[in-house]
């Protein structure tokens, strides 16, 4: 077999970083999903990958012989706690190549058996996990958020005892890194100093490539984490995305969403929603995923600090300077994103204001996050405010004059910026997304999916790729959940 372009820059790294592990053999391994334009932007060969030598490299059984796969060494705090040890417990990275768009992207198998790293686990990933994954990430992708990215989901034909037994499943996963915070932590509790230099260099190698020259290049890396982590989350939150399981270990040096555990899009918007089961105190909140960002990033920023100059007083004052923009940058990106979501051109403290009163609004009214935001674009084209308000749900008098007090502001607002109605309907429109992948269209695929049933994985799949056009061969994926679907808690499902 040809190496299929791999190659493996993360063993240019000391051995401290990573372990070779060869996937485990699988009993009967099955393609169930090829992004095909996912292989093509990676340059693979689709005729090949939907072959069964294909199938075998992607589930890891039949891998070029250059291949040297590895799984990756990184520590983390965990919900608060610094945890020493982690590392891929269960994934696999095959290795790296330049993508047709100039990019480096990493292959990984998560799910392929057992690594040094697994501790008590086993290694193995569950269908129901590796399809939320797979829907989730595409779809951020979509949505235009930086996120990793699935390129199959593979059967294994083993069992996997989770929360209920369910086949067992690999997901390929592509990124454009897999360095994390947490790797280097890793070497920073250890105090590996060297090692740390290593990492920053490499990463700013690989991914930072325009600060590589420059004197300050270490001060750059963190002001360029700082401000794509700031992006990002403000990205998530215009959806109404939760993470769920914000850990320095699961926060990417590439600033890509990563490890999609107990995520969730919110239904009915709450500031404080929480989905995973494993957040008993809302850590991971909606609204305080503004405020984890940059604590995470104050642990990548420790772990630095002795690269920003060489007296540490005044790296401290380096790094916190930097890590002071993150509020700045965060507010600036989501009023300008949420201020397009209201039609609006610009970002004022006018729209910053009507987005907030609306989502007030919206949490007292029970509505529909995603609908209700879409509606605001029926209410001028059609001249028809019903669509609109019937998202909420009022029941006095004054929640229902605040709510049309609120539409009028807004047209005030749309009159006094002369945004003319077709180009706001368009901005509406462009922002505002119909498809997300809500969580009981999720739980029923995977459910259909446990069964041998993946027709509406395909077609969820399928309506995800245009989340913005309406598609009325889609209508079941747009509508918000009946009160007996509604999905109140996720899992991890590890
Ligand atoms: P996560 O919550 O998915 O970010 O995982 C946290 C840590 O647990 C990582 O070090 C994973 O590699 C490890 N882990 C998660 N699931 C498994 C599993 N099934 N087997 C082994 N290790 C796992
Ligand atoms: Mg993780």
């Amino acid at each position: 077999m040809t190496n299929l372009g791999l190659e493996n820059s993360y063993t240019s790294l000391p051995t401290d970083f990573y372990r070779f592990t060869k996937p485990e053999v699988m009993p009967c391994l099955e393609l169930l999903k090829l992004n095909t334009e996912l292989a093509e932007l990676l340059d693979l060969d689709k005729d090949f990958l939907l072959s069964e030598d294909g199938t075998m490299f992607l589930g890891g059984q039949a891998l070029p012989e250059t291949t040297k796969s590895i799984s990756l060494a990184y520590a983390g705090h965990q919900f608060g706690q610094l945890v020493p040890q982690l590392g891929d417990g269960r994934a696999l990275l095959l290795g790296d190549k330049i993508c047709k768009d100039n990019q480096r992207r990493d292959i990984q198998l998560k799910g392929s058996g057992k690594t040094m790293f697994s501790r008590g686990g086993d290694g193995r990933a569950g269908i129901g996990p590796v399809i939320r994954e797979y829907l989730v990430s595409e779809s951020m992708h979509y949505l235009n958020i930086p996120t990793t990215r699935s390129l199959a989901v593979l059967l294994t034909g083993e069992k996997v005892i989770r929360e209920t037994i369910q086949p067992g499943a690999i997901l390929v996963r592509v990124a454009k890194s897999h360095v994390r915070v947490g790797t280097f932590q890793f070497f920073a509790i250890r105090d590996q100093k060297d090692h740390v230099q290593r990492l920053a260099d490499f990463i700013i190698d690989r991914d930072f490539q325009s600060i590589k020259t420059k004197k300050n290049k270490y001060r750059l890396l963190l002001e360029n984490v700082v401000e794509g982590q700031a992006n990002l989350i403000a990205k998530w939150m215009s959806v109404g995305f939760i993470h769920g399981v914000m850990n320095t270990d699961n926060t990417s040096i590439s600033c890509e969403t990563i490890d999609y555990g107990p995520c969730a899009f919110m239904d009915n918007y709450q500031e404080k929603k929480v989905f995973s089961s494993i957040d008993q105190f809302g850590r991971y909140s909606f609204s305080n995923q503004a405020l984890v960002g940059p604590w995470n990033l104050s642990r990548f920023a420790e772990t630095i600090l002795f690269l920003l100059s060489d007296d540490q007083d005044k790296s401290i004052k380096i790094a916190e300077e930097i890590l002071l923009n993150f509020e700045k940058i965060f507010n600036s990106t989501f009023n300008e994103i949420t201020s397009k979501k209201l039609g609006f051109r610009l970002a004022s403290k006018h729209s910053e204001k009507l987005y907030n009163e609306l989502l007030a609004l919206m949490e007292s009214g029970q509505a529909d996050f995603t609908i209700t935001l879409r509606s605001l674009e029926s209410v001028l084209q059609k001249s028809c405010q019903n669509n609109f308000i019937k998202n909420f749900v009022f029941h006095e008098k004054k929640q229902k004059n605040q709510l049309n007090n609120w539409l009028k502001d807004w047209h005030k607002l749309l009159e006094r910026e002369e945004v003319d109605k077709e180009t706001a309907i368009k901005r509406l429109r462009s922002s505002n997304p119909i498809f997300i992948p809500r969580n009981h269209i999720i739980e029923k695929v995977i459910r259909e999916a446990s069964e041998g049933n993946f027709d509406q994985f395909n077609q969820l799949a399928k309506a995800l790729k245009e989340p913005f056009t309406h598609n009325s061969s889609f209508v079941d994926f747009y509508n918000a959940p009946k009160k007996e679907e509604l999905v109140q808690q996720t899992f991890c499902g590890t």
